[in-house]
């Protein structure tokens, strides 16, 4: 049994979903079962958070705005990809309803001028549900038996809404008792990637990028044979294949070096998605739903290669920074705690801090779609700070990215972090915040957008990763 999950850009328009739906029918010919973990349309959660927080500030024409273009992105998506006028009318109901519920919601909302991480779950978990049943409606007009199924029915999680963990026991009954039916009847489940419910049947969801660890979750519940994750490049690579043409796929990796990997780039790997897996010994494959063919990136506890320490770069682009200055002695480490917890609460993942005690800066890396209602949030929490002048200013940069090297020494014993700072000062990059963790396997930087690509091309040359002599990875 396969679990194969896809991602936002492999169901981003109509002609991904049919080269999904194709994918998953060639695995069907081969015999095996399937089941089917899916994302929302690629930046249609965006969409949805975007929304649900200009309701709480009162803006309901933004909301309306994004209410109608999603309306349009799923309508159009559905006109293109399902003929049959009965089961097409169908899907664009259940569309129209359940963009009906994220109007009702905001309504609301704009109601409260309050919105809870709760409440954002609510409404960023609709776009899961319109592509699970786009694709599953396609799948059945093209003559394969498939059925969309709500995960908030079986994956049943805490409270903690924006990052919710699994109840393992509960979801693993209800995964089997839901799931292994359909299997046995020949029906592939297109299951709702990143949302969960609690005991209750509150909606959670698992944290942006989740629909990894859905995949991971319902792997492990159903003892299948192989978790697939289909992406939009080769695998994991030693570098973005978008920014340097020479990085190499990383074709076997154990699931600790996986793990290490996915902490620095969530995009790549849900940084959850190992464990579920490692515990019962599930092989994880990373492959490009753009480029079936190619083998991708096969996880397993003991890769088959010679040992050599993995290494790679991981950037993200698409970040800003949120920068709190202090004011001479009255700032205190508190002011960083209270930043923290009050991000936390705005449901703003903060994806890396760093904190300079002789500037009293405080820098917080966020994603750019988060950067307005952060700074907003801020703004509220320290406004008797910033009167009193003990803040002396909250301001933006944007748009940075990080850049993560991650790996043990080279074949010549030379660690990752003297090269990087090495190639860094060669190329005169302007580093604004560095992280590094006290082991030498890893160094994070951020840098502005436009200092990217040439910076992590130089410093996948000066690593050797690009090498053509090197060992196959
Ligand atoms: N749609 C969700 C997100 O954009 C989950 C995922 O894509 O994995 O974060
Ligand atoms: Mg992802």
């Amino acid at each position: 049994m396969l679990v194969m999950k896809f991602g936002g850009t492999s169901v981003g328009d109509a002609t991904r979903f049919a080269s999904v739906a194709q994918i998953i029918r060639e695995a069907k010919s081969r015999d095996e079962q399937v089941v089917v973990v899916v994302s929302a349309m690629s930046g249609v959660t965006n969409s949805l958070i975007r929304a649900a927080r200009a309701a709480a500030e009162g803006d309901e024409a933004t909301c309306r705005r994004i209410g109608e273009e999603l309306l349009t992105l799923h309508r159009d998506t559905c006109e293109a990809l399902i003929a049959h006028a009965g089961e097409r009318r169908d899907v664009c109901w259940f569309i129209e309803d359940r963009l009906r519920d994220v109007e009702r919601f905001c309504r609301s909302l704009t109601v409260l001028r309050e919105l809870t991480v709760r409440g954002q779950d609510a409404v960023s978990s609709i776009g899961e549900k319109l592509s699970a049943h786009i694709l599953a409606a396609h799948l059945r007009e093209q003559g394969t038996r498939a059925q969309a199924v709500d995960a908030t029915e079986i994956i049943v999680t805490d409270d903690h809404f924006g990052a919710a963990n699994p109840l393992m026991i509960e979801t693993r009954e209800r995964v089997r008792g839901k799931l292994l039916p359909l299997l046995e009847q020949g029906v592939v489940p297109i299951l709702t990637g990143y949302i969960g419910a609690t005991a209750e049947g509150v909606t959670t969801t698992l944290g942006r990028g989740g629909s990894d660890y859905t995949a991971a979750i319902v792997g492990a519940c159903l003892d299948a044979d192989e978790v697939w994750i289909w992406t939009d490049v080769d695998g994991i690579l030693t570098a973005d294949p978008n920014i340097v043409s020479q990085a190499r796929p990383l074709r076997e990796l154990s699931y600790v070096e996986a793990a290490e990997l996915a902490c620095f780039g969530a995009e790549v790997l849900h940084p959850k998605t190992i464990k579920p897996l490692e515990e019962r010994g599930i092989p994880l494959r990373i492959v490009n739903s753009f480029n079936p063919t190619d083998p991708g990136t096969l996880i397993v506890k003991k890769p088959q290669r010679t040992p050599r320490h993995v290494q790679a770069i991981i950037s993200t682009k698409g970040l800003s920074l949120i920068g709190v200055a202090g004011n001479g002695d009255a700032w205190t480490p508190e002011v960083a705690a209270r930043a923290l917890s009050r991000l936390a609460r705005e449901g703003v993942d903060v994806l890396m801090f760093t904190q300079s005690f002789s500037e009293r800066q405080l820098n917080l890396l966020v994603r750019q779609g988060d950067m307005e209602h952060g700074l907003k949030a801020l703004q509220r929490e320290f406004q008797g700070e910033l009167e009193r002048g003990v803040i002396a200013r909250l301001g933006v940069q944007y748009p940075v990215a990080t850049i993560s090297v991650v790996g043990g020494p080279g074949e010549d014993g030379l660690g990752i972090v003297p090269k990087t700072f090495a190639a860094l000062g060669k190329h005169q990059t302007k580093v604004i915040s560095i992280a590094q963790a006290s082991l030498e396997y890893n160094v994070s930087f951020v840098v502005t957008e436009d200092q990217v690509d040439s910076t992590v091309r130089l410093i996948h040359e000066e690593l050797g990763l690009g090498n053509f002599n090197a060992p196959p990875l």
